[in-house]
């Protein structure tokens, strides 16, 4: 993976500030993150995904009057998107000795009249994970509409002068609306641009991308599908469960665990969950895995049936807890994990190979 315009400088260790907390500065920021540098974004109004970013420690977010914010800086990076703002920045860092590199400022561009929409699958995270298929539609497109689970250090490859709308929704947090994605996915593919919609896994499991093919054929909008590495699929793969495994089990079951059982909001059979035989597959689990967990035994799971989370799967963070069905919720919360995380339920999970 290339480190776009950071690729010959040893930044290890080095604190980098980036002026701008939206989607203009989130190429420079995955590309800071992966030279390791120390980063600091410089934003009174950090957007959903800088401001996830710095909630789990890997940045750090200061206020645009903080004037100490340069010093023992290595590097400023202009990124708010606007070309007088960061103009303004750089000559500030400059009078402070800082050296300032901008990244491309992005234009909006045209669009060459053959609109379309991309529904991309990103893959759980490892840009190694997007598909080649999609990293070429990354690399095309004119306006990239991205989630906080896609895999953000491609934007790196984005061509100059695209457009990065970044549209992440936290569970039980901030959210750009369904309908708002879907209105702006059908604007820029109107106006003629290549849309590319990215996603964390596959737009199809728990991503919405049905309603988001359909509100762009309403439309007319030409819709392309390239699909995506799940992460009910990936997670368990990448922390060494086998989802099937000839003499343990002869198929898998993934499901949403966003509604705990008996919400009426619910329409899964845990009664039938219970008794499948299959390898379970929870994800969007984290916070309803206690309630979830003691449902299945109550309806006959064995309470020793070995269970395993995944959180992070295919992120330098990856990591995992082992149990039992009855102290999988116990063991996950103890561990700190949140979300995105998986939870994978039945004999496969406590293979070793
Ligand atoms: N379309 C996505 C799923 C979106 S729902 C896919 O196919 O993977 C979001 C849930 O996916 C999270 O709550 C978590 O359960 C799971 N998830 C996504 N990325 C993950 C990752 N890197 N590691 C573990 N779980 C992940």
């Amino acid at each position: 993976m290339t480190r776009g315009f950071v690729a010959d400088l040893d930044l290890a260790g080095r604190r980098v500030v980036v002026r701008g907390g939206r989607a203009e500065a989130l190429a420079p920021v995955t590309a800071l993150l992966e030279a390791g540098a120390d980063v600091t974004v410089v934003s009174d109004v950090p957007g959903t995904t800088i401001a996830d970013l710095a909630d789990r420690g890997l940045l750090t977010v200061r206020s645009e009057g903080d004037d100490g914010v340069l010093d023992g800086a290595a590097l400023l990076v202009p990124a708010t998107g606007d070309p007088d703002l960061d103009a303004d920045a750089a000559r500030r860092a400059a009078a402070r000795g800082v050296l300032a590199v901008r990244p491309a400022v992005p234009l909006l561009p045209g669009g060459d009249g053959r609109g379309e929409v991309v529904l991309v699958g990103g893959g759980p995270g490892d840009p190694g994970l997007l598909t080649v298929a999609g990293l070429e539609a990354v690399r095309t497109a004119d306006v990239l509409v991205v989630d906080r689970l896609a895999p953000l250090s491609v934007l790196q490859q984005v061509r100059p002068g695209a457009e990065v709308i970044d549209v992440a929704k936290i569970p039980r947090g901030t959210f750009t609306s369904q309908e708002r994605i879907n209105e702006l996915l059908v604007e820029h593919g109107r106006a003629g641009r290549r849309v590319v919609r990215l996603k964390g896994g596959d737009n199809f499991v728990f991503g919405r991308g049905g309603e988001e093919w359909q509100a762009c054929a309403a439309a007319g909008i030409p819709v392309r599908v390239v699909p995506g590495v799940s992460s009910a699929i990936a997670a368990p793969a990448l922390a060494g469960i086998p989802l099937t495994h000839r003499q343990l089990t002869q198929g898998f079951t993934v499901v949403s665990g966003h509604l705990p059982p008996g919400d009426p909001g619910s329409t899964l059979d845990w009664a039938a969950l219970a008794r499948a035989g299959t390898t379970l597959v929870v994800l969007m689990g984290v916070a309803t895995l206690p309630a979830i967990t003691a449902e299945l035994v109550a309806q006959g799971m064995a309470p020793g049936t070995p269970a395993a989370t995944v959180a992070d799967a295919g992120l330098p963070s990856q990591r995992d807890v082992r149990g039992r069905v009855d102290d999988i919720a116990a063991l996950t919360l103890e561990a700190g994990i949140r979300p995105p995380a998986i939870t994978v339920i039945g004999a496969v999970a406590g293979f070793r190979p």
